[in-house]
């Protein structure tokens, strides 16, 4: 069998991820190009460490146009001090930097998707070296992994926090403790549609204990959204034991996605009309919602059909959709 050996990873961190204290700093990732020849991609980052204890990694902004996460991580970074916590804290608020800061879900220099990119290369695009050094650098430092996702600017979500079902039983407990302790309204034993190259993947994987969220929508947070981002952050660090204090806690819904009949799928693009609103309940069989055709009057819409009972969990944002986008999710 041969070997590949991978070469360094060209990202340096300011931080020293083994120093006592707050230290807010940089991923430094060189990116040469016309407006910059010696340029470099610069990633915020904090690490929190007081002594011994866990380490979680928090991450927002895997996609960039979704906002609950930085926000939530962006106002950890600036309060949470090192008195607070037991072992380490790691803030990466907005993972995929340069989609972020042009308020795309993927990235303006490459086009890269995130969380389709792992494990990433070292000598790939700009997308696959980030994800390369979660791979290899960052992921290998935690036991704790939260990654905040929400629809970003064409899905729309009811607020959830969530885990998958994994073949390692205890893994796959003490994520769902997790999912309980974010306190999140509902919270949601998730099932992926495509789940290569996800950093959840990745980090499940190397066995650490990761959940996720979907915490709205639309390309903008709300107060509420935001306040469920900013608690749950929190709760999650109190129950691992890192932050001190006890978790607030607060009722939250369980949901479950069964499996492929939950997502429905536009065969034509148009005008939707939705039905349903987030959270209603929907019977088998129940027009969810309804796609004109925009060019000529008088033709029938298209019917989106419930494949199954359940509750709307998600939907399509913008007003037009295309062929082949998601236009609903139900959970049971
Ligand atoms: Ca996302």
């Amino acid at each position: 069998m041969t070997e590949t050996i991978l070469r360094p990873s060209p990202i340096s961190a300011s931080v020293d991820f083994s120093a006592e204290g707050v230290q807010h700093g940089f991923l430094r990732l060189p990116y040469s190009r016309d407006d910059s020849a010696w340029g470099s991609v610069m990633i915020p980052i904090t690490v929190v460490r007081n002594g011994d204890g866990p380490t979680a990694l928090l991450t927002g902004g895997n996609h960039g146009d979704e906002y609950e996460g930085p926000i939530a991580l962006f106002d950890l970074a600036r309060t949470l001090a090192a008195e607070e916590v037991t072992g380490r804290v790691i803030i990466v608020p907005a993972m995929n930097y340069p989609a972020f800061a042009a308020g795309t879900r993927v990235s303006p220099i490459d086009k890269g998707n995130m969380n389709r990119s792992f494990p990433g290369r070292p000598d790939g695009t700009v997308t696959q070296k980030i994800a390369d050094y979660f791979q290899r650098e960052l992921l290998p430092l935690a036991e704790i992994v939260l990654d905040f996702h929400s629809g970003g600017k064409t899905l729309d979500f009811l607020p959830f926090c969530a885990a998958h079902i994994l073949p390692d039983k205890e893994q796959e407990a003490r994520a769902f403790e997790l999912v309980k302790a974010f306190g999140a309204p509902w919270s949601m034993k998730m099932l992926e549609i495509d789940a290569v190259g996800m950093y959840d993947t990745a980090a499940e994987e190397m066995g650490k204990v990761f959940i996720t969220t979907e915490l709205g929508g639309g390309g903008t947070a709300t107060a509420r959204s935001a306040g469920i981002a900013k608690r749950g952050v929190r709760n999650v660090l109190r129950a691992a034991g890192i932050l001190k204090g006890a978790v607030e806690t607060s009722k939250t819904e369980w949901l479950d996605m069964p499996d492929g009949d939950c997502f429905s799928f536009a065969e034509d693009g148009g005008l939707i009309e939705p039905l349903v609103d987030l959270g209603e309940k929907v019977r088998k069989g129940d027009v969810v919602a309804q796609i004109y055709p925009i060019a000529r009057t008088g033709a029938e819409p298209l019917e989106i059909k419930a494949k199954m009972d359940g509750l709307l969990a998600a939907r399509h944002f913008p007003g037009l959709v295309k062929q082949g986008d998601c236009v609903a999710v139900l959970a049971i």
